[in-house]
Parts: structure tokens; sequence; C-alpha cells
């Protein structure tokens, strides 16, 4: 059962000052949120405002709301989607972060009617385009199916009023710039376009410089900002064998609680992960060569606890919101 929420709580709270409606701040008071973050404090009147948003920022600013609770306050209003139409659509790197989001898109629209989808690669197309004839208000994809959807026609993107790039960086770095403008040219060119990115560097810039009008910059106010609470420690290992007993001595200690342990390559991630659990620690590896449904599982039971050390390559090096990981 979710709290209720009364009427004062509704009007006095500041999510409704930023110009978001009842039935959205009524979610985000259920999800628990009582200030907005500095993120959701610049982004929210700019994307509500119709403004293009260009923001430096990371997973753990609350960047998803930042960009899907005015969104979903814009699309609240207009007629809602039908057949195969596409009304705003959220592009993120990896499929983990894809299905976060889309929960994140599922909690915040609860009171509204609203149809939400989400689509990636490595799971079956037939189910996604059966889904996707009653179109959809908010989708949120994978670059790589979500091109395979458009040129079997399953959907159309010419309606696409928001375009969201989230981690951008990230995107591009994996090789999906191609696709990327693709399938904003594939959207109208008077959309409303927000993108997320860690940094602002090269392939990011351009993109930005070509997708994006006259848009509101948001940032953190410094970077140290966003790490104050982390601290980073170097550990210099002599050899293999060192490297090995210094991680044995911090997963003994009892401050950690739970770790993500990165690994060079999908070999090495098995191979530690195993080791590990031969060692007597609850862990398990995360990596590209997994099917999806083994990749979900695996980190839902790191959520749940199930596991303690998560041995992943990169495709959980950013992204990933677990509550329990105290070390990485
Ligand atoms: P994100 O950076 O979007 O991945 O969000 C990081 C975490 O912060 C998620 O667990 C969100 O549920 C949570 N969160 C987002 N906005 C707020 C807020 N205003 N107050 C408290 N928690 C929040």
């Amino acid at each position: 059962m979710l709290p209720p929420v009364d009427e004062e709580q509704l009007a006095e709270s500041p999510f409704t000052a930023l110009g978001l409606g009842r039935p959205i701040v009524e979610a985000v008071l259920q999800k628990g949120y009582s200030q907005p973050s500095s993120i959701q404090q610049q982004c929210i009147p700019a994307v509500l405002a119709g403004r293009d948003v260009m923001a430096a920022a990371q997973t753990g600013t609350g960047k998803t709301a930042g960009f899907t609770l005015p969104m979903l306050e814009r699309l609240r209003h207009g007629p809602h989607a039908r057949g195969r139409i596409v009304r705003s659509l959220v592009l993120t790197p990896t499929r983990e972060l894809a299905a976060q989001v889309a929960d994140n898109v599922k909690a915040y629209s609860r009171h509204l009617d609203l149809r939400s989808d989400v689509v990636f690669g490595g799971v079956k197309i037939n189910p996604q385009i059966t889904r996707l004839q009653a179109g959809a208000d908010v989708l949120v994809a994978t670059p790589g199916r979500l091109m395979d959807l458009v040129q079997q026609g399953a959907i159309s993107l010419d309606r696409v009023e928001i375009l969201v790039l989230d981690e951008a960086d990230r995107m591009l770095d994996m090789g999906f710039v191609d696709a990327v403008k693709i399938i904003a040219k594939a959207t109208p060119s008077n959309r409303q376009t927000l993108l997320f990115s860690a940094t602002f560097e090269g392939k990011v810039m351009e993109i930005a410089k070509q997708l994006l009008r006259n848009p509101a910059r948001v940032q953190l106010a410094a970077n140290h900002d966003r790490h104050a609470s982390i601290e980073q420690r170097l550990h210099h290992a002599d050899d293999h064998g060192h490297k090995h007993d210094l991680l044995s001595h911090y997963l003994s200690s009892t401050e950690l609680s739970q770790a993500v342990i990165f690994t060079a390559t999908k070999r090495g991630a098995d191979k530690l992960a195993r080791r590990l659990a031969d060692q007597g620690h609850a862990s398990a590896a995360l990596h590209g060569d997994m099917g999806q449904g083994a990749r979900k599982r695996t980190v839902e039971q790191m959520r749940r606890g199930k596991f303690r050390l998560l041995v992943a390559t990169d495709v959980a090096s950013r992204g990933l919101d677990i509550k329990g990981i105290s070390h990485v």
C-alpha cells in the first residue's frame, strides 16, 4: 500500500511550486521525496517552459526524475498515444538503464493514464511489435532495438514531441553515434530535446550542437558536490598475488556491505566471481555475454541482497542504482 497524501502536503510541496500538477506531485510524495534535487530544480522549470536542455549529470543526481516529471506534465495535457505513435522517446545506452528508467516512469505516472513501454535487444522482438501497436506516450529504448522496430514499421517517430538522450557520452562511446543521428532525424525537427551526459567532450558536444536548439544549460555547482559522500582510495599492488590479497582484505571488512568489482574482460569476471564464491563470498558475475534474462535476474538478486559481491565488466559501469553498495 502506498502512503496516503493529504491536500496540504500537495499544496505545500516544493514540487508543486516548480510547476508540476497534482497527480505527478502525489506520485513523487509517495516515492518519499520531499525536496527536489539540484538538477531537478534546474531541469523541471526549463522543460516545462518547452526549452531544450543540456545537463551535465550522472546517476545519483536525480536526473531521471529531472527529465521524467516535467515530461509527464507536458504529455498529460496533449492527445494521448494511439496506433504506433510514440510521443516521447528516451534513449539509453544499456538494457539495465532502460529497464530502470522505465520503472521510474511507471512509478511517476501511476496516477496518469499515459501508456509507457520499454524496448531493448536480447529479447524477442515480436511481443514488442504487438504491444507497440497501441503506441506509447513514453517509450524507453536502447538505440539498436529501436532502429529494428522502426525499420520493421512497428512504430513511427514522426510524432515525437520530446526526445531524451540519457547518458549520451556512454551511448556514443558504445558506437551508437550513427543510430542516434538516424533516430533523431526520424523525429520532427520542432521536437523538444533533452540531453544528459557526464561529460561534454568531443562527440557529445558535436551531437549536442546538431540536435539541440538554444538549450538551457544545467550543471551542478561544482564537481566535488557530486561526490561529497564518496571517498576515493588508490592502492598500489606489487603483483597479481598481492592484488588478490588486498582484495580479500577489503572484502573481509565489516564496513563493506555490498560491492561491485570491475574486471577488464568477460572471462575475467566469470573467473573472479567463481574464485570469490569458492572463498565463501556470495558473488555473481555480470557481463555482456549473459542473456538478458540472466543479467536482469542477477541485478535484481544483487538489489535484494542475495549477493554481496558483483563482479562486472563495464556493462555495469554506469547508471546502476543499487542502494546497498558501499564499495566499488
Ligand atoms: P538518478 O540519478 O535519476 O538515477 O536517481 C538516483 C536515486 O535518487 C534514485 O534512487 C531516485 O529514486 C532517487 N531520487 C530522485 N529524486 C529524488 C529526490 N528529489 N529526493 C530523494 N530521492 C530522489
